[in-house]
């Protein structure tokens, strides 16, 4: 058995199928698996650290070696704080290869006890992105597919929050 602790960072804003997909994999292949939300005071996000940490934690709550933890700054930094030897990202199309290689490169030049692992999509969520939930949730779209229940009711309510 593997004794690794394993970080699996992203904005998740919000949390899809493709995402859960991603953890639920790692949770089987590490021994224990943090979920980082990042908060980026810098960036506009549509959901608050809390909300998206909150419906983290939902969704994941089956997975009794996964625990998910807000965080900000250097990824890196964020992973030699919790230990953390492995970096998980999930791998959509081409274009993310790029970026991730990229990112991996850069986060072994800071951290270089900290190795990268990509996990490839489910074909199912190939195209499934939190940009494009919202895009289609915002025009009225039905994005059952594609997050559960409970991330429905928080577009719904941030939503009319904005509206209101
Ligand atoms: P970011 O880390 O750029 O803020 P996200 O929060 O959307 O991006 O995603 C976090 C991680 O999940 C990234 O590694 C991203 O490639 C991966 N991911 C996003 N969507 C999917 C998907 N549909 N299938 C597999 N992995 C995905």
């Amino acid at each position: 058995m593997s004794t690794h602790t394993a970080l699996y960072p992203g904005s998740f804003d919000p949390v899809h199928y493709g995402h859960i997909d991603i953890a639920q994999r790692a949770a089987k292949i590490f021994e224990r698996l943090i979920v980082g939300v990042y908060d980026r005071p810098g960036k506009s996000l549509f959901f608050s650290t809390e909300v998206r940490l909150t419906l983290m934690r939902s969704v994941l709550q089956d997975l009794p070696n996964v625990e998910v933890c807000a965080y900000s700054g250097l990824t890196v930094a964020f992973a030699k704080s919790i230990q953390a030897q492995v970096l998980v990202r999930g791998l959509r199309v081409v274009s993310d290869f790029e970026l991730e290689y990229q990112m991996a490169l850069t986060n072994q030049q800071l951290y270089p006890e900290l190795d990268t692992v990509c996990l490839m999509t489910r074909h199912e969520y190939a195209f499934l992105s939190s940009s494009l939930i919202k895009e289609i949730f915002m025009v009225g779209g039905d994005v059952g597919k594609m997050v559960p229940a409970i991330v429905q009711k928080a577009l719904a309510d941030r939503l009319s929050q904005l509206r209101s």
